[in-house]
């Protein structure tokens, strides 16, 4: 797939306003406030997608014409969700700029392919946000479906992913997934939900400042005059002035710099960076020698591949020293896991493959 630019080449894309449309007035006073913090897009849910019944669910239908107030009054492009064809057809009746698609919404491909079936010969730029599942693959099948049906104008918004217990963020980034999706497509604009990453106020800006640093294209953040107020979502709402004082504060840095003595410098450290990986692989091919020979003791003592005891010893021990070498506890246990799986393998393999290449032990 090819993508074509939904936005101007003007970066960062900032996109801001409330959670919900709540009232004409609180639209019309947000979008009026925002017109001035170089924001390139509104937005307001019409139709709102609530874990539980019994809450807000969104103005519907009569919220479009405050939208189209918003571009009349303000000339700001506005945007809504739309989780249906029905949705796409009022959207469309009623001149909205551009649509975009909800975490929800993109984890159904029925949903996604209802969508773009209703946009098939449609000229319309469509927003697409990651599913709520970690799910890369989902996510592509998402833009996959609508550019089947013509759509080549599709931008892409990471809202993180959802996750049980407790945790910093209401979504979990799971940065690495945005990473791919961009990598994978790199014509594809890309932006930052920050507001249903953080969940929360306090966290707005630092999140924002990663985004940036990744080389988002820019920000979705939800906006409200008075966020405590608002009908859904008050606790990372913010208002527009925070919005403004917010965007101001960000650093936003470029892919690289023409300098020549940065260049040079840079080129030394990553040299210096491609031998220590060289280094690791070295090792860890050492390690798996050793693990294929604790393999044959085990197999010739018929001891099991996995020794809870050890595993959790060699965790404890690399812990701190993670801890002593300020690298995270996070990194330090996906690095001892993904290391302990492929020992597993190794041994399995080992212990294993005799048998079931010759057909004695089913798989
Ligand atoms: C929203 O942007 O208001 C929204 C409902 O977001 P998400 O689909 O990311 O939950
Ligand atoms: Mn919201």
């Amino acid at each position: 797939m090819t993508f074509e630019p939904v936005f101007s080449a003007r970066r960062p894309i900032l996109m801001a306003g409330p959670c919900s449309a709540e009232t004409e007035e609180q639209v019309l006073a947000t979008a009026h406030a925002l017109r001035r913090s170089g924001v390139a897009l509104f937005r307001a849910g019409i139709w709102k997608p609530r874990t539980r019944p019994g809450t807000f669910e969104g103005v519907g239908t009569p919220g479009l014409k405050w939208l189209q107030r918003v571009r009349q009054e303000t000339g700001l492009p506005v945007t809504t969700e739309v989780a249906n064809a029905q949705h796409v057809e009022e959207c469309l009746a009623h001149g909205i700029d551009m649509l975009w698609i909800g975490a929800r919404t993109t984890a159904n491909p029925f949903s996604v392919q209802e969508i773009a079936d209703a946009l098939h010969g449609v000229d319309i730029p469509v927003l697409v946000k990651n599913p709520i599942n970690p799910d890369l693959k989902l996510w592509i099948g998402a833009f996959e479906r609508l550019y089947s049906a013509g759509v080549r104008r599709m931008a892409a918004i990471h809202r993180g992913f959802s996750s049980y217990g407790d945790s910093a963020y209401r979504n979990a980034p799971r940065w690495q997934i945005a990473i791919d999706l961009m990598q994978t497509f790199p014509d594809l604009e890309v932006l930052c939900d920050i507001s249903h990453i953080c969940g929360r106020r306090d966290t707005l800006a630092e999140t924002a400042q990663m985004a940036y640093d990744l080389n988002y294209d820019g920000l979705m953040v939800e906006v409200h005059p008075t966020p405590d107020e608002a009908w859904s979502d008050a606790a990372q709402q913010i208002t527009p002035a925070q919005f403004e004082q917010m965007t101001r504060t960000l650093v936003r840095r470029s892919l690289t710099a023409d300098d020549p003595d940065f260049l040079a410098s840079i080129e030394n450290y990553r040299r210096a960076i491609d031998e220590i990986d060289e280094e690791i692989i070295a090792l860890l091919a050492r390690r798996m020698e050793l693990v294929r020979d604790i393999g044959l003791i085990k197999k010739e003592k018929n001891v099991a591949v996995l020794q809870p005891e050890r595993f959790r010893a060699l965790r404890e021990a690399l812990l701190v020293r993670g801890r002593k070498n300020e690298l995270s506890q996070e990194f330090i246990t996906l690095l001892l896991e993904a290391i302990h799986q492929e020992s597993i393998h190794q041994q399995e393999r080992l212990i294993n493959a005799p048998a079931v290449a010759a057909g004695k032990t089913p798989l």
